[in-house]
């Protein structure tokens, strides 16, 4: 069995439904043709307009995955920023204790050689300190480099698998969207085929804003099968002497039965 793209075959259920009832003029049997048509054209064409949010959310899952590379990487940069600072700062102490120590050389009273000493040695703790803190810096910058690599690889696999979506994405957007040219060529024949009195009316009702179905058939107890509520026994006359357009009070639907 020829299925469409919604896995439903609308073509012999609705030949199956119209062959238990007799179709009470063409005006009728033309617009449940329109109508089928419509149906099939306006599922095609609300899932080409969705189409691009669902590209959209691909592209977006691509982008978070770089994002959390790109972080990964200025955890990495900024650490690397420290360290050089770190090593600055230590440069700068170790080249005071340099030039306290040819002071040391040229001081002549004892005090000031004891206190220039003192500072020298005070100077020298604080540089094995910034040596330490920079050791822990330059590990953590290892292992963040280390796991980087492996970030890198995770990161890459997931772009490649969301890419392989994307181009299914976009194969299936080119086939909805020619399924969908054709469903509205086929609309437009079946409009083609309807008396224009009847067709008028029809986009009229549509135009409106009115969902499908908007033919509808009379059900048991008189009920419209759109808004199920009671149609007139005025408009079930009318449908009994096949007159057109007999329409729900309540809905607005065009009715058969
Ligand atoms: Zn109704």
């Amino acid at each position: 069995m020829q299925k469409n793209a919604f896995g439903y075959n609308n073509r012999i259920e609705k030949v199956t439904m119209r062959a238990n009832f007799p179709i009470v003029n063409k005006h009728i049997e033309s617009l449940l043709n329109v109508q089928e048509k419509d149906s099939a054209y306006s599922t095609l064409k609300d899932m080409l307009v969705k189409f691009p949010a669902r590209l959209e959310a691909v592209d977006a899952r691509m982008a978070a995955v770089e994002k959390r590379y790109d972080s990964a990487f200025e955890k990495l940069s900024s650490l690397e920023a420290k360290r050089a600072d770190m090593r600055l700062s230590r440069r700068a102490i170790e080249e005071k204790i340099t030039k306290y120590k040819i002071q040391l050389a040229e001081i002549k009273k004892n005090d000031d050689y004891i206190a220039v000493n003192a500072e020298i040695e005070r100077l020298s703790g604080e540089v094995s300190k910034m040596e330490e803190a920079e050791l822990e810096v330059m590990f953590s910058i290892d292992s963040l480099k280390a796991s980087l690599a492996s970030v890198r690889a995770d990161c890459d696999a997931e772009i490649a698998e969301l890419k392989r979506q994307a181009d299914e994405l976009k194969i299936e957007g080119n086939r909805i969207e020619s399924e969908c040219a054709a469903a509205r060529r086929e609309l437009d024949a079946a409009f083609a085929l309807a008396p224009a009195p009847a067709v008028e009316l029809y986009k009229k009702i549509r135009g409106m804003g009115r969902k499908l179905p908007i033919v509808v058939q009379v059900k048991a107890d008189a009920l419209c099968g759109g808004c199920h509520l009671k149609v007139s026994s005025e408009q079930l006359s009318k449908l009994s002497n096949s007159d057109f357009p007999v329409l729900c009070e309540h809905c607005g639907r065009i009715l058969w039965s």
